[in-house]
């Protein structure tokens, strides 16, 4: 696989380390240890010919543009005075320093790529500029560091340069679904974070990729260099330091494939029921055609969430009205009559304005999700004109996130109703999607009922459920322990939506992470859960699942653990009925594993 062998030496009195992790992304994977410093790969000097330069300046130009471009979409959203100042002063140093002149003469005199020269002179800048008598020039050395920044931000998505490499395992601070969706084009091993949650959007991602991605591992620096050999173990969350030839050739046997065999259930047979014939739809969460037609053929009827903020990370910035109809049109062309379900922009402030910058002090908590469609409606608008278009002969609908209350599905239909009248007054052909509620704030739960005579459908959100019913950060490795999926509390609101929605008869469609791991699925059942929405990756083991027992059988379970008091309680019944009676319906490992 590589030039030189994997294993550590012994010669060098190491002996191997294994250092606990979280696992958010099954698989093995092998491979060189490769730095990235936080989300961005620290700038590489490369070297270039005179017939490269051309090249080099012209990809500066597109990262100046591309900044300038930025600032002004970050100057016209709601921003203080002092943050647009700062937005002027960034243009200027794009537009009339000498910053980007010094940045051209760099690469043409040193021949060296538009990175390298971007860091060579902006560090310069600001070291003269720090070392200035006027504090006032002094104390603006930051700007040409953030300037630079995002030059170097913008050029990374320009950047062909591959990040790792194919046998390298990346080593990363944080990891945002953007820079994972470009990382994996280098196809790496795996990847170690320091942060992230089973239910962190990334997570969600590298499942969907298939890529082993491991969490919780900090200062691994210390202990090896950049290029030494380390094995991720996502099954069973662990990370091996200085392997040796024995696990290097043990785990190499259980990756040559996947761990978990990719199921039995490929033969076509679209309707899945249980033992007792109790039909349950399975969807797929998704935003890709390509996606949907292997989900297809593992049974999905239809995209049951399509988180649209994807289209976001594809673009690194806002896409327009057509590039949103493309999409929606696409993914709709793919689905058929089974549909597709768009969820509108679940983002921050931050990212809908494309500056990552813009901190709220409690983002979960803040200026988010349909909170931001309602203060700043342009973007939900076009979205909203997009998704009328793209419906109009296709089967198209709704989805409303982190939606607290009645209140805002009502000011939230006005505005879409607003839109489907100024549509047809112009002429153009719509369709009419149905709407959809995301119940994944406890306030919501508490109000299913009204809600669901509000809307056409609900969609359970458990990932947010938890998070916000236990007030425990999914992102935050270090409160892992605390966002327990089988809380009593957490079940019980499961119960009551599925209530509320049957009381109501609407449908409702479980699309959290829940809903696509086999250990949950005789828990859904049980509470009453007919349609359940995941990642492509998990159609097939919780199609075995539901194969292979009765409904009755998971209402028993179920009616058995109302008495338990805690989530240990309860995963201890669950998993002991699991041994005893469905063992060989789980994937291998999965119940004795403390990550699911
Ligand atoms: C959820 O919250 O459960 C959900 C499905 O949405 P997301 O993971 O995108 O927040
Ligand atoms: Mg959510």
């Amino acid at each position: 696989m590589q030039e030189k062998a994997l294993s550590s030496d012994p010669a060098d009195g190491r002996s191997e380390l294994r250092i606990p992790a979280t696992a958010v992304s099954r698989g093995i994977g092998i491979g060189r240890a490769v730095f990235l410093n936080g989300d961005r790969p620290a700038p590489i000097r490369h070297d270039i010919t005179q017939d490269g330069i051309e090249g080099e300046i012209e990809r500066l130009q597109q990262a100046v543009q591309h900044s300038l471009y930025e600032i002004i979409e970050l100057s016209s959203a709601p921003t203080p005075d002092s943050a647009a100042d700062i937005f002027g002063v960034h243009s200027l140093i794009l537009e009339s320093s000498s910053l980007i002149p010094d940045i051209e003469t760099e690469i043409r005199s040193q021949l060296v790529n538009a990175e390298w020269a971007i860091r060579t002179v902006s560090q310069d800048y600001s070291t003269r500029q720090r070392a200035a008598a006027d504090q006032h020039i002094s104390d603006k050395y930051l700007d040409v560091i953030d300037v630079a920044d995002r030059l170097l931000n913008a050029l990374c998505g320009s950047s062909d340069a591959p990040d790792g490499g194919s046998d390298s395992v990346l080593i990363v601070t944080e990891l945002m679904p953007s820079r994972l969706m470009k990382l994996a084009k280098t196809a790496p091993k795996a990847i170690i974070s320091e942060h992230g949650g089973w239910t962190s959007h990334s997570s969600i991602l590298a499942r969907e990729l298939k890529l082993p991605v491991v969490t919780g591992v900090r200062n691994i620096e210390r202990l090896i260099a950049e290029g030494e050999a380390v094995i991720v173990d996502g099954n069973n969350g662990e990370v091996i330091l200085h392997p040796t030839v024995d696990s290097i050739t043990r785990f190499s046997e259980s990756s040559n494939g996947p761990i978990l065999s990719d199921g039995i259930l490929t033969n076509g047979d679209r309707k899945v029921e249980t033992k007792d014939g109790v039909e349950v739809i399975i969807r797929v969460n998704t935003d890709s055609p390509l996606n949907y037609q292997q989900a297809k053929e593992q049974g999905a009827i239809g995209v049951g969430l399509y988180r649209s903020e994807a289209i976001f990370d594809r673009k690194g910035s806002f896409p327009s009205e057509d590039e949103q109809f493309v999409a929606y049109t696409q993914i709709a062309a793919a689905t058929g009559d089974a549909g597709v379900r768009i969820r509108t922009f679940d983002v921050g402030v931050g990212q809908l304005s494309g500056d990552d910058r813009v901190i709220e002090r409690n983002p979960s908590l803040g200026l988010r999700s349909i909170r931001l469609s309602l203060t700043d409606q342009r973007y939900f608008r076009t979205q909203i004109k997009a998704i009328l278009r793209a419906s109009y002969g296709n089967t198209l609908d709704i989805v409303l996130p982190m939606i607290t209350g009645v209140d805002e599905i009502i000011r939230l239909r006005e505005i879409i109703d607003d839109e489907k009248y100024g549509l047809r007054a112009a002429g153009v052909h719509i369709g009419e999607p149905l709407l959809g509620a995301m119940i994944e704030v406890p306030s919501a739960v508490l109000t299913a009922n009204e809600i669901a005579q509000n809307v056409d459908f609900l969609c359970l959100g458990t990932n947010d459920l938890v998070q916000y019913l236990l007030a425990v950060d999914r992102d935050n490795e270090s409160v892992a322990d605390w966002y327990q999926t089988l809380h009593p509390a957490v079940i019980r609101s499961i119960r009551e939506v599925i209530d509320a929605a049957n009381q109501t008869n609407i449908p409702l469609n479980v699309c959290g992470e829940v809903a696509g791991s086999p250990f949950y699925t005789p828990l859904l059942l049980g509470l009453g859960a007919r349609e359940l929405s995941m990642n492509v990756n998990s159609i097939s083991y919780v199609r075995r699942l539901i194969s292979g027992i009765t409904c009755k059988e998971a209402t028993q379970l179920i009616d058995s653990i109302t008495s338990c008091v805690t989530a240990a309680e309860i995963d201890e019944r669950l998993r002991s009925h699991y041994l005893a009676n469905w063992s060989e319906l789980f994937p291998p490992g999965l119940l004795s594993a403390n990550n699911l």
